[in-house]
């Protein structure tokens, strides 16, 4: 049978490097063009959860990548929801849906998880500096065209290029949607702070407050700490960034919340705090045309609440590759088509509920969070957790190993 011999990857991020490892393992040559212009640029950003889905995904590759993602992690055991004032609203155990999935749920720094994804790879597959513009495609192919004048041609074109992908608008021709903003910023960094009873390892603390704020930290190592600020636009109104330090502005913000909340942000370095406005888009069709296809934020970006936008990259990457490593080449157009079918329902399901939990993040008066606090309280454990689980890990997550024929050689991998 013959097969597709040659993928163009748009984008170096979770994704694309995902989908192109994954083509790889199936004798798929993968090239990876990126328009960040240095390794150490593609190699920064903050803090990250994975849950099992990822890791069962990831799995998939084989390679033992997955074991090499989990060994730079701290394991989760708990998911801890609280108030502003500290007090417990719900707490999953992780342990038990870790042993019954064979997965774990870790937190991480990004960049280790790129680090791992880049070796599998490997850095003389990806071509820095090349910004993507356009394509052309025919019967047999497709042709990307690149910001420096240059070209590459393959059997087909993965747009891997996140929220604000060019492949997309390229297919729509040029109208597209912007992207829907969420109505809340996170203010993300990571901190050097010691202290297992300031931080416990293990946990993930998710603080919902009065006044449209929510904070989440956990621990990332002996001394690291990764933490999110959720303020909404209406809270946001009251963060002073032209008189005070980003830091200061936070902490102004967050004064009154329970420990170790202050002292979190006071321990931060100021070029450490980054806000990104929080986006998606409703789920859609049109994924692919022809030969092109999106995948990644690209697809089906959401909003950070299930902890789920790098997941879901990571799951249609494996999918994606593994039915591009059965189809032949003429079988392109419609691979891609049933690719979408395999992967909108499940990613759209994600999007919404996202969307809705970032809803309960924005009420404002202390009534209507205190009655949030009390359903919370009563539903978390119970309903809440169950419903999370069984969107996590339902049968719509692929998990037989991708086949290996033919498989190239790959990076440091
Ligand atoms: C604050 C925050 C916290 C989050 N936390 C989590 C979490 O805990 N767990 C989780 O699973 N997800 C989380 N997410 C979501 C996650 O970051 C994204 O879903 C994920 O990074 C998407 O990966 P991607 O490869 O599709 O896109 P991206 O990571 O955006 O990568 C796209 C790549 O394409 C490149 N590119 C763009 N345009 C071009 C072009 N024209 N030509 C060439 N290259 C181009 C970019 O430089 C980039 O390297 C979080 C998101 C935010 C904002």
């Amino acid at each position: 049978m013959a097969t597709i011999r040659k993928a163009l990857v748009i984008g170096a991020g979770i994704g694309g490097l995902t989908t192109a490892a994954g083509l790889l393992r199936q004798g798929i040559e993968a090239e990876v063009f990126e328009a960040r212009p240095t390794p150490g640029r593609l190699l920064t950003g903050g803090g990250f959860m994975l849950w099992h889905n990822a890791f069962l995904s990831l799995r998939r590759l084989g390679l033992g990548i997955d074991e090499a993602v989990a060994a730079d992690s701290v394991h989760m055991r708990f998911h801890e929801f609280r108030s502003d004032s500290g007090r417990r609203l719900a707490r999953w155990h992780l342990d038990g849906p870790t042993e019954k999935s064979g997965a774990p749920a870790c937190a991480l720094r990004r960049s280790s998880l790129h680090k791992v994804l880049t070796e599998a790879v490997g850095d003389h597959r990806i071509r820095l500096g090349r910004r993507f513009t356009g394509y052309t495609q025919d019967v047999d192919g497709v042709t990307a065209q690149f910001d420096d004048g240059s070209t590459a041609r393959g059997e087909v074109l993965i747009g891997a290029d996140g929220l604000r992908s060019t492949v997309r608008a390229e297919m729509r021709r040029g109208f597209e949607p912007p992207p829907r903003y969420a109505g809340y910023t996170a203010w993300q960094a990571i901190t050097r702070l010691p202290g297992e009873s300031l931080v416990p390892t293990g946990t993930f603390f998710n603080l919902w407050g009065k006044g449209g704020l929510r904070f989440l930290y956990c621990r990332l190592n002996k001394t690291e700490v990764y933490w999110d600020a959720i303020t909404s636009d209406r809270a946001a109104a009251g963060i002073d960034t032209l008189r005070k330090t980003r830091g200061a502005a936070l902490a102004a913000a967050y004064r009154g919340w329970a420990d170790p909340v202050g002292r979190i942000i006071s321990s931060t370095d100021e070029g450490a705090i980054l806000p990104v406005s929080i986006h998606d888009r409703p789920p859609s069709g049109g994924w692919s045309e022809g030969r092109v296809v999106l995948i990644g934020d690209a697809a089906h970006p959401m909003t950070l609440n299930l902890s789920q936008g790098a997941g879901q990259a990571i799951e249609s990457g494996v999918v994606l590759a593994d039915m591009l490593g059965r189809a032949q080449p003429d079988a392109v157009p419609g691979t891609l088509r049933a690719f979408e079918s395999a992967r909108r329902g499940r990613a759209g399901d994600m999007v919404t509920t996202s969307w809705r939990i970032g809803t309960l993040g924005l009420a404002h008066s202390a009534p209507l969070c205190r009655l949030r606090d009390l359903m919370m309280y009563t539903f978390f454990d119970t309903v809440a957790r169950g419903q999370s689980y069984a969107l996590m890990l339902d049968g719509r997550l692929e998990r037989a190993p991708l086949r290996t024929a033919g498989a190239l050689d790959h990076g440091a991998g």
